[in-house]
């Protein structure tokens, strides 16, 4: 059976509100990301009509494309894909969001493009927290210095961190990602005196574990945009 949007965007925010009541968390506390990387503008703005208003994307060149009309001003565009540096530049125009920082030399292109710009970004660091999802974050040995690199950008807010589960049999199977990134934020919170609050964590397969476990965003593609 092929359900409406509006009623996969319904089913995704009752499971949200289930995950966060069961958590003793409110709704509110969760902001749903819809992953908008594999629709194109037209779905995009239905969502947004259907009152979501944060939504993720991978690509710069595409996003670029995408929106060249911009979204209302009220909407919020995460990039979540792995950013290259001589792309930096335009994703400090682009992005409310820059939740894919992982390396040094991107802090360095960031503060560079931020400045000239003379913006503040808000970024978020990811981490690669079981070292299984090869590609994506930073590796945990590095995470301190890194956090250390962004605290000291001043054209970079910090807001908190994001991670990956890799794909597993069951949601239960991804719950030490999760802990293990509310662990490793509250222990940075505590060691450079900061408040992180952002934990951006859980994706269509396990959203509801990732929201248990403390998400305060989480980034849902397949279900809400899939048929
Ligand atoms: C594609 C993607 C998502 C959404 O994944 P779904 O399984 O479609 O919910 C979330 N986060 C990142 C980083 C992604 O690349």
């Amino acid at each position: 059976m092929v359900l409406s949007l509006a009623r996969r965007i319904e089913q995704v925010q009752s499971r949200i509100a289930s995950a966060a009541d069961r958590a003793g968390r409110s709704y509110e506390d969760v902001t749903l990301i819809a992953v908008s990387k594999t629709v194109a503008r037209d779905v995009v703005d239905e969502a947004y009509g259907h009152g979501l208003r944060q939504f993720g994307e991978n690509r710069v060149q595409e996003t670029i494309a995408k929106y060249a009309t911009p979204l209302p001003d009220d909407a919020g565009l995460h990039m979540i894909g792995q950013l290259q540096s001589n792309k930096s530049g335009a994703a400090v125009k682009l992005f409310d969001v820059i939740q894919s920082v992982d390396r040094r030399s991107l802090v360095h292109a960031l503060e560079k493009h931020a400045a000239s710009a003379d913006r503040t970004v808000n970024v978020l660091i990811e981490v690669s927290i079981s070292g299984e999802v090869q590609k994506a974050g930073c590796p945990l040995c590095q995470v301190d210095d890194l956090t250390k690199l962004v605290l000291a950008s001043p054209q970079l807010n910090l807001l908190g961190f994001m991670a990956m589960a890799p794909y597993t049999a069951t949601a239960e199977e991804a719950r030490p990602v999760f802990t293990g990134l509310r662990d490793l934020r509250n222990r940075l919170q505590q060691d450079f005196d900061r408040s992180l609050p952002w934990l951006s964590m859980g994706m269509t397969n396990d959203f509801e574990v990732a929201i248990e476990e403390g998400a305060t965003h989480v980034r849902v593609g397949r279900a809400i945009f899939s048929e």
